[in-house]
């Protein structure tokens, strides 16, 4: 479904191609093909990817090829959890950018003594790639200055939020330029995260590399057969019988979701409904409310769907089977998080079987019918 983008028809620079051949890279991985054209057109973005998915040349590749060479401030900071990553990063970035003149570059991470870390910055580096707690020392001491650069790149965000950096984080973003680019990498998306995507990060992009069907063994899937004008019945009897509380019900459009919660609150059953025309500010005070038990089943449109992270949904719904394969892995993936189980429930139609059929073999799911 995603086409196929080669780094050649990225636009890249000779200098960076030819790293990138001299390294081995072949094609980009999913969260370059869909990163590295954004960041190429000064957008923020914020992209949820596993591990091991290529995010550094993602990020770096566009840093890279936006440097102003002759400039002798600091131009990009990369902020990641610990010395080793920070080392990690500034090696790779070394290589991508060993064939650009002039390209200069310096890790600054606590354990390393201050004359070395002087040394560095006396190269006047244009990419400054840093732990939180250092970066903010030197800036302190004025040994570092960050209040010109055009991005800014928090890696495995999500690490550096349970390493206690999230007020560093703040820190950073005040000391900043407030129209800086902005890149916010993190396999996960916690609470705290979205609270910074939201305060600083308004206008960005938003990338998720789909889960693979596979990354969901935790995952019991069934297919409910049942009349469209029967789904909601069919739902109430599972949630019954399967002695379900916390739950998702996902609908194709806004008017469907408002029609279906209506519906289950006028039942009695405890539900509150988000999609894409309800303010942030609700939005949130909803999440924040689901998070805590206030009430039992959220309907939810796909807009709001990467928000949702909850750990303890018990199962998830397809009231309407998704238009898109990919939705329906991001859907279930909502359940069995944090090392729970979950179970997800399709309600097929005669109509929406041939859609159902096509989200199966295209992602090679195989869930068993359901016997209400
Ligand atoms: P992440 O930050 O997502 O965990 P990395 O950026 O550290 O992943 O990349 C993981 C490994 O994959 C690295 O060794 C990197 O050199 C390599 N790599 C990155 N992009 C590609 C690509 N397009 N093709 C092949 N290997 C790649
Ligand atoms: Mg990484």
């Amino acid at each position: 479904m995603t086409e196929e983008l080669t780094f050649e028809d990225l636009d890249l620079s000779p200098e960076v191609l030819d790293s990138l051949k001299k390294m081995g890279v072949k094609r980009p991985t999913t969260v370059q093909q869909k990163a590295i054209p954004l960041m190429m057109d000064n957008m923020s973005v914020i992209a949820k990817a596993p591990t091991g998915t290529g995010k550094t040349f993602a990020f770096g590749i566009p840093i890279l090829e936006y440097l102003n060479l002759d400039a002798k401030f600091v131009q990009a900071l990369i902020l990641c959890p610990t010395r080793e990553l920070a080392l990690q990063i500034t090696t790779e970035l070394k290589s991508l950018g060993k064939y650009i003149q002039g390209f200069r570059i310096a890790s600054l991470i606590g354990g390393q003594s201050m004359n070395v870390q002087k040394e560095k910055l006396a190269k006047k580096p244009q990419v400054i790639v840093a732990t939180p707690g250092r970066l903010l020392d030197m800036v302190t001491r004025k040994m570092v200055d960050i209040s010109q650069i055009y991005t800014l790149v928090l890696d495995e965000a999500d690490e550096m939020l349970k390493m206690g950096f999230i007020n560093d984080i703040r820190r950073v973003m005040a000391l900043t330029p407030k129209d800086k680019q902005i890149a916010l990498f993190s396999a996960t998306m916690p609470r705290e995260i979205q609270d910074i995507t939201w305060q600083f990060m308004g206008d960005a992009a938003e990338i998720d590399v789909m889960p693979k069907a596979q990354d969901h063994p935790d995952i019991d899937q069934y297919i409910v057969s049942c009349p469209e004008k029967d789904k909601l019945e069919s739902i109430m009897k599972i949630l019954s019988k399967e002695e379900l509380r916390k739950v998702i019900v996902f609908c194709n459009t806004k008017m469907e979701a408002s029609k279906v919660c209506a519906k289950l609150a006028s039942k009695g059953l405890k539900a509150e409904v988000l999609h894409g025309d309800i303010g942030q500010g609700t939005r949130n005070r909803t999440m924040d409310a689901y998070r805590k038990d206030k009430f039992d089943i959220l309907v939810a449109t796909d807009v709001v769907a990467r928000g949702i992270d909850v750990d303890d949904i018990e199962a998830v719904f397809n009231y309407d089977i998704p238009k898109e394969n990919e939705l329906y892995l991001h859907r279930i993936g909502r359940t069995a998080r944090a090392g729970r189980s979950g179970r997800a429930f399709s309600l097929v139609a005669y109509l929406d079987k041939p859609r159902m059929e096509e989200i199966m073999r295209y992602t090679k799911v195989d869930p068993k019918p359901y016997e209400l």
